[in-house]
C-alpha cells in the first residue's frame, strides 16, 4: 500500500467502519479513501471487491458516508433522523444488487452484481447502516468521547457504556491526556 494515504481504521461494524474513513471530524480531518482506488481498496478490505471506481463513484461513497454520519449521529442524539441523510441512504440500498452468498466453508460472502459496480458495495454499506439505525441488531448507536473525534460508533459492550470509537486510538490518546494532566499535578504539588 503506498506509504503516502493514511491507513484504515477498521472496526467490527460495515457501515461504521465506513465512516470512519474520515477521522478526527471536530479537529484536524483526516481523509482515508481520498482517491478512487483507496476507496476500491477499503472495499477489497471489507469483503466488498470492485475493480475500477470513478470519481463520480467515488462522490457517491462521500455522499453515503456522510448521509451514514449525519444519520447515526442524530440516533445516538436522540435526536430525528435527517430526511436528507434517509432518502441517500434509502437510494443506495435500493440501487444496490449485491447477493449474500454462502461458502463451502459456511462463511458469508457479497457477490456484486458486475466487479465494475460500486453501487452494489454501497448497496451492502447502506443495508448495514438501515440494520443498526433501525435497532435490527443488538447494540447501541453513540458518539466517542474524544472532543475532536465525536464519531458515531455501535456499541455492543455487554454494559453499553463505550466511550471511545475505538480504543487504540481515541481511547489511547484520552488515557495519555490523563495521565500527563495528572502527572503535572503531581510536579506541581512536589513543588
Ligand atoms: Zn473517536
Amino acid at each position: 500500500m503506498p506509504a503516502e494515504f493514511p491507513d484504515f481504521r477498521l472496526g467490527g461494524v460495515l457501515a461504521t467502519s465506513f465512516t470512519a474513513t474520515l477521522t478526527e471530524r471536530q479537529g484536524d480531518q483526516v481523509e482515508r479513501i481520498p482517491t478512487p482506488q483507496r476507496l476500491v481498496d477499503w472495499l477489497r478490505v471489507n469483503g466488498l471487491a470492485v475493480d475500477s471506481c470513478t470519481n463520480a463513484q467515488l462522490e457517491r461513497a462521500y455522499e453515503l458516508r456522510e448521509s451514514i454520519h449525519a444519520a447515526a449521529t442524530a440516533a445516538a442524539l436522540g435526536d430525528n433522523l435527517p430526511a436528507s441523510a434517509v432518502e441517500t441512504i434509502n437510494d443506495c440500498s435500493v440501487k444496490g444488487r449485491a447477493a449474500p452468498v454462502l461458502t463451502p466453508e459456511g462463511a458469508r460472502e457479497w457477490r456484486l452484481s458486475s466487479p465494475s459496480r460500486v453501487e452494489d458495495a454501497l448497496g451492502v454499506i447502506a443495508a448495514d447502516a438501515i440494520d443498526i439505525l433501525a435497532g435490527e441488531r443488538d447494540g447501541r448507536l453513540a458518539l466517542c468521547a474524544s472532543p475532536t473525534c465525536r464519531a458515531a460508533f455501535f456499541d455492543t459492550s455487554q454494559s453499553r457504556t463505550r466511550k471511545w470509537c475505538d480504543m487504540n486510538t481515541c481511547g489511547n490518546r484520552q488515557k495519555k491526556a490523563r495521565f500527563i494532566a495528572k502527572h503535572g499535578k503531581n510536579l506541581r504539588t512536589a513543588k
